[in-house]
């Protein structure tokens, strides 16, 4: 096992990493821009060391710093968290170049993996089922609407490059292709610094339906089961939960059985994400993409198997088999997460950073908070507004939704808007209730939903 590891990221899932190091008696080095010199990972860290100013370019995404740090503080290996330099191929490439190695695939397998246009004709390849869409990239918008017109309307233009949820933009006709190819290209390169662009037909109120996947290199791969992730907000996840409530067994087994099969389509090591969309006739699925790191929602999949995720993937980075078998993974009871955004949905969820001046969390039995805020914290404009996640878990789906109820009940944030009270709203309403929430749920029943944080918010009241 690891003596000391590097962990290039930061908020949340800094934390995240640092707590499974101190468990393990791994010691523990962070990184921090300028902006974050108070941040909690680097309050927590003995040892922490600055990287540049407050742009991501300048600090976390800057190799050179990162891994001199790395070299200089004599790490055995870098936890890259999710974001930021996680699925850059070349960064995994330069640790092991380095004698350092990378906490995740290899770089072959990033590549692989990481261009989602070429992932689907692996996929394809190897006998994974994929939406409906273009052979590889669509180059011109010629070549878009000769794609569209194959697969049929609506479609999706996306990202070979995407994350996050951008990059992407539907067409309902031909005539709206030129624009939404230009407007979603210039997205691409902007967030991504590349512009490549591919199509799928649009599975039309589909499930977003994704597995765990967990790989040592001895070839062992298995699944960790399932995540339904389907309220989303344009395409970002908002609530995520585990196990799915729409698969039957024999569904899981055959999605699980996929979900490997990409993996091993990759040559995967260490833990990743097979993401799905599920046709409403719950027969169907089509793989979407694999993203080959942790992910923001982990935590749900944690709680239902018992698996400590990111020990893990320290585990297999440090060269040990997996002990765990297949048969081994039982999923048990039901978790919820929600995520905590400093961002006002009334606002037309505008970013809303600030100081936190006072905080409470929730807690009791079968709650868990993973977060980077303490009261007095100032939440930094230059990075990513989710700021914590609320965790519930229960024997049943009913009672894990009344125990989440109740934390976001007790969670209390005095600074800045969150979108926590749309969350409560949410766990309130008949279709989440029922567990019939498609991705289409949120932005269809959005104004009803925020009806009364609208009302709260006009009132003047203090929330
Ligand atoms: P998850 O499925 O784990 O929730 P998201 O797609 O929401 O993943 O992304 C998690 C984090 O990683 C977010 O901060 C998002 O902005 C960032 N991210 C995801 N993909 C990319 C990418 N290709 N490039 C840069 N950042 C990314
Ligand atoms: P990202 O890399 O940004 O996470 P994904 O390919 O995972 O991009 O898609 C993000 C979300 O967009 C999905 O969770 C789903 O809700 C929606 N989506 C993507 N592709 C399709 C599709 N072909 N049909 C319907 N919805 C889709
Ligand atoms: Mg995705």
């Amino acid at each position: 096992m690891f003596k000391r590891i590097l962990i290039a990221n930061r908020g949340e899932i800094a934390v995240r990493v640092f707590r499974a190091c101190r468990e393990l008696e791994i010691e523990p080095v962070v990184v921090y821009s300028q902006a974050d010199r108070e941040a909690l990972h680097v309050q927590l860290a003995e040892q922490a060391y600055c990287i540049g100013p407050a742009r991501s370019a300048d600090s976390y995404l800057n190799v050179n710093a990162i891994l001199t740090v790395a070299q200089a503080a004599g790490c055995d290996a870098i936890h890259p968290g999710y974001g930021f330099l996680s699925e850059n191929a070349d960064f995994a490439d330069a640790c092991e170049a380095a004698g350092i190695t990378f906490i995740g695939p290899s770089g072959d397998a990033i590549r692989k993996a990481g261009s989602k246009s070429a992932a689907r004709d692996l996929m394809r390849a190897a006998g994974v089922p994929v939406t409906p869409g273009s052979d590889g990239p669509v180059a011109s918008v010629e070549e878009a609407l000769t794609a569209a017109e194959s697969v049929g309307y609506p479609v999706l233009l996306k990202a070979s490059a995407g994350g996050g949820g951008r990059g992407i933009r539907r067409c309902d006709r031909p005539e709206e292709l030129s624009a939404a190819f230009a407007e979603a290209k210039a997205e691409a390169q902007a967030c991504f610094g590349n512009d490549e662009m591919y199509l799928e037909k649009l599975v039309l109120r589909p499930r977003h339906i994704e597995f765990q996947v967990l790989a040592d290199r001895y070839g062992n791969v298995i699944h960790l089961g399932d995540r339904d992730c389907s309220v989303q907000r344009r395409n970002q996840k908002l609530i995520e939960e585990a196990p799915a409530r729409c698969l039957t067994p024999e569904l899981r087994e055959r999605m699980g059985a996929a979900a490997v099969k990409a993996a091993k389509a990759v040559g995967y090591e260490n833990a990743g994400t097979v993401e799905f969309l599920l046709d409403p006739d719950r027969e169907h699925f089509y793989f979407m993409e694999m993203n080959t790191r942790i992910q923001v929602e982990h935590g749900v999949t944690e709680l239902v198997t018992g698996v400590d995720l990111v020990r893990q993937q320290l585990r297999i980075a440090s060269g040990l088999a997996l002990r765990l078998r297949q048969e081994d993974v039982t999923l048990q009871g039901h978790a919820i997460e929600c995520r905590i955004n400093a961002e006002d949905p009334v606002q037309g969820f505008r970013p809303c950073p600030g100081r936190v001046d006072f905080l409470h969390f929730p807690g009791g039995p079968g709650v868990r908070v993973d977060s980077c805020l303490y009261s007095g914290c100032e939440l930094s404009p230059y990075y990513d507004s989710m700021a914590a996640k609320i965790l519930a878990y229960a024997p049943t789906r009913m009672e894990t939704i009344r125990r989440m109820r109740r934390c976001l009940e007790e969670f209390t944030l005095e600074g800045f808007p969150t979108n926590a009270e749309l969350s409560y709203q949410i766990l309130y309403h008949p279709e989440f209730i029922l567990g019939e929430c498609t991705t289409a749920f949120l932005d269809e029943h959005l104004s009803e939903l925020l009806e009364f944080s609208r009302k709260l918010s006009e009132s003047g009241v203090d929330a």
